[in-house]
């Protein structure tokens, strides 16, 4: 009898380690990255997010909060194509010797966009640095993958093989969550073409504060203007918002549009001499804060392809 009772004591706790299993602890860079994470590691995984909703990774200056929590994890997610620029210095700080994973690692990158007037402002901005060998506009790669949902894609075999090489006994279930959330992706995708569809070619122009929308213009077939550059670390000059402001009215552009990350004032000055009223809000390099309609990645573009459709065709 007693023999029976501990088999099955026994049993039991074996039958409930699982469950008791620590997570893994997993730290990504931003808020985008980090819900794309938490969709593949499911509740096997805890993420923490470096830059949060509604905040600009380009300019993101870490705090110790930031170095410990690195120092207690156990896999890094990066966007990589240079978004991060901080992140080397703060593994070193923190003293973090775990695997990173690039989450873009096989995206097809993409220069800023070739058009002579992105690479006038490219210019423009390089030369304003303080430290002109630092000109990394010149040709840089364009970081904002994640705006085309089939690098998402990529993004998430990527994110699932880090985490199985982290966790071998949850390959199985990194697997097919990562299949899941593709299948999502790819229905996002040809959602976003259909919608996108119905606007006439002609219409299919917008203008931004920050040149994020690269890979979103190639995939969906929209044309966007930004007067700050790929980064968000420089002021446009007054010349640069006057030549914007010329093309707009030449061009009859009437989809106005301030990002979620950028200060809106610039946009709004715009606005106000074109007599185009601003569009809306985008979330181009965060997602919004929780309940406000851009807080998962999925959302996010939602948001967006629903909004510039609206300000095109209303255009
Ligand atoms: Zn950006």
């Amino acid at each position: 009898m007693v023999m029976l009772l501990r088999c099955i004591l026994l049993a039991a706790a074996l039958f409930l380690a699982p469950a008791a299993q620590a997570q893994v602890k997993a730290v990504a860079s931003f808020s985008i990255l980090g819900d794309i994470v938490k969709n593949v590691g499911g509740d096997r995984v805890a993420v923490m997010t470096l830059v949060g909703p509604d905040g600009d990774a380009h300019v993101f200056q870490p705090t110790p909060g930031d170095a410990k929590a690195l120092a207690g994890a156990q896999i890094v997610f990066l966007n990589g194509l240079g978004f991060e620029g901080w992140m080397e210095r703060l593994t070193q700080s923190a003293g973090y010797k775990g695997p990173v994973v690039v989450a873009s690692q096989g995206v097809q990158a993409q220069k800023m966009a070739a058009d002579d007037d992105h690479k006038g402002h490219a210019h423009g901005h390089s030369h304003a640095k303080k430290d002109r060998k630092d000109a990394h506009d010149h040709g840089a790669l364009d970081p904002h993958a994640w705006q085309d949902p089939r690098n998402v894609a990529r993004y998430v075999d990527n994110i699932a093989a880090g985490l199985a090489k982290a966790d071998p006994a949850g390959e199985a279930q990194y697997r097919a969550n990562a299949d899941a959330y593709k299948k999502q992706l790819a229905e996002l995708d040809s959602w976003a073409k259909g919608e996108l569809a119905q606007v006439p070619k002609q219409k299919r122009k917008v203008i931004t504060s920050h040149d994020a929308f690269g890979y979103f213009a190639s995939a969906y077939g929209v044309a966007f203007l930004a007067p700050v550059g790929i980064s968000t670390d420089a002021e446009p000059s007054a010349k640069q918002v006057a030549g914007l402001i010329r093309q707009i009215r030449k061009e009859k552009t009437t989809a106005l549009f301030v990002e979620n990350i950028t200060n809106p004032k610039l946009i709004e000055q715009i606005g106000k001499e074109t007599g185009v009223k601003p569009g809306g809000r985008l979330y181009s390099d965060a997602l919004s804060k929780p309940g406000a309609g851009g807080d998962t990645y999925l959302a996010m573009l939602r948001h967006n392809v629903a909004v510039l459709k609206a300000a095109m065709i209303g255009s």
